[in-house]
C-alpha cells in the first residue's frame, strides 16, 4: 500500500520521504555535537603570495583566445604563467577543466578541492589534482567576484560542488539530444587540442570549477541550486599554473545560469582567456610543485 507521500515522491513533488523511524530521546543531543573541519586548515601548504604578486606585476599578455557562446575552446599555459578569464559582453558562467600538459591523466580534482578548501573558491585558494599526484595545478591570484562571500541563500561564486551540464543528466530528465551541453564543448575542445576522436576524448572531461557560477545548497532541502551570477563584463578570476597545464573552458549554455541549461533558452555571451608571462627570473626561479610522495604500498 503506498502512503500519499510515497505518490508525492513518485510524481517529483518532494525530493525525500518523511522518516519512517521514530527520533531517539537523545536526538537532539545527538544533533548539537559540534561540527568539526574535515581538514586542519594549518597544515595544507600555502601558496607565497607575496612572490606570486611579484611575479604578477612583471607579466606581460603573450596569446588569448575567444570562447564562442554555447562552445568550449582549448588553450596551454607554460608552467609559471598566469592565465585569466574574464567576462565580456554579458554575463555568463565558464566550466573549466585542468590537465597535466604531459600527461593527461592528471587532471583537476574538484571533489578533493572543495574537502580542503570549500564549496566556492577565491584568491589564494587552488585547484588539486587527482589521486595519486595531488598536488596544486593552479592558485587564484585574482578574483573580482571575492566581494560577494556568501549570500542569504548560502549561494557563493566560482563553484566546485557542480559538475558540468551534460547531454546524459539532459537525456535521463528532460528527453531528446543536445550537444552544446559543456560536457560536449569540453570533448569538442579536447578532441581538437589533440587530435583525439571526440569520444576518447571524451574520457578525460572531469568535473569542473564552476567559474562565474552561483550556486548553493537549499536550507530546507539541501538540493543543488543556481542563480543569476553576479559576473559584469570587465570581471575576470585569474590564476598562476603550477605545473605546464592544458585547459578547456566551455561558455556555458545556461548563460548566468539564472533559470535553465542544456538548452538554447538562455542569452549566452563569450569568455575571454588571457595567458601572461612573467618576467624570466620568475618563470626560470619557479620549482614546480612534486607529485604527492605517498608511497602507493596501501599496506598490501
Ligand atoms: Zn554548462
Amino acid at each position: 500500500m503506498l502512503r500519499d507521500t510515497d505518490r508525492d515522491l513518485q510524481k517529483g513533488l518532494i525530493m525525500r520521504l518523511p522518516p519512517v523511524y521514530p527520533a531517539p530521546a537523545d536526538a537532539a543531543q545527538r544533533r548539537a555535537r559540534p561540527a568539526v573541519v574535515c581538514y586542519p586548515v594549518e597544515t595544507l601548504p600555502q601558496p607565497d603570495m607575496g612572490w606570486l604578486e611579484r611575479a604578477r606585476e612583471t607579466m606581460g599578455k603573450i596569446d588569448e583566445v575567444i570562447v564562442p557562446p554555447r562552445e568550449g575552446r582549448s588553450f596551454s599555459v607554460p608552467e609559471a604563467h598566469f592565465f585569466r578569464i574574464t567576462s565580456v559582453e554579458g554575463p555568463q558562467v565558464g566550466d573549466l577543466n585542468l590537465w597535466n600538459a604531459e600527461d593527461l591523466s592528471e587532471r583537476f580534482f574538484s571533489g578533493k578541492t572543495r574537502a580542503l578548501h570549500a564549496t566556492h573558491v577565491s584568491t589564494g585558494m587552488r585547484l588539486w589534482s587527482n589521486l595519486p599526484h595531488l598536488r596544486p595545478l593552479a592558485t587564484i591570484t585574482r578574483d573580482t567576484l571575492d566581494w560577494y562571500g556568501f549570500d542569504a541563500d548560502g549561494g557563493g561564486v566560482h563553484d566546485v560542488i557542480g559538475t558540468r551540464c551534460d547531454p546524459y543528466t539532459h537525456r535521463l530528465l528532460s528527453g531528446g539530444e543536445y550537444h552544446h551541453c559543456c560536457h560536449s564543448n569540453l570533448s569538442r575542445a579536447l578532441s581538437q587540442a589533440t587530435g583525439m576522436p571526440v569520444r576518447e576524448a571524451e574520457m578525460h572531461v572531469h568535473d569542473v570549477l564552476n567559474v562565474f557560477m552561483c550556486t548553493g545548497f537549499t536550507r530546507d532541502t539541501s538540493q543543488y541550486f543556481m542563480k543569476a551570477s553576479p559576473v559584469r563584463p570587465g570581471d575576470f578570476i585569474e590564476f598562476f599554473a603550477e605545473i605546464g597545464l592544458l585547459s578547456a573552458l566551455s561558455a556555458c549554455p545556461g548563460g548566468d545560469c539564472s533559470a535553465t541549461h542544456s538548452s538554447d533558452a538562455a542569452a549566452c555571451y563569450p569568455l575571454k582567456v588571457e595567458i601572461f608571462r612573467p618576467a624570466n627570473e620568475f618563470v626560470s626561479g619557479w620549482k614546480a610543485p612534486t607529485r604527492s610522495a605517498y608511497s602507493r604500498a596501501h599496506g598490501a
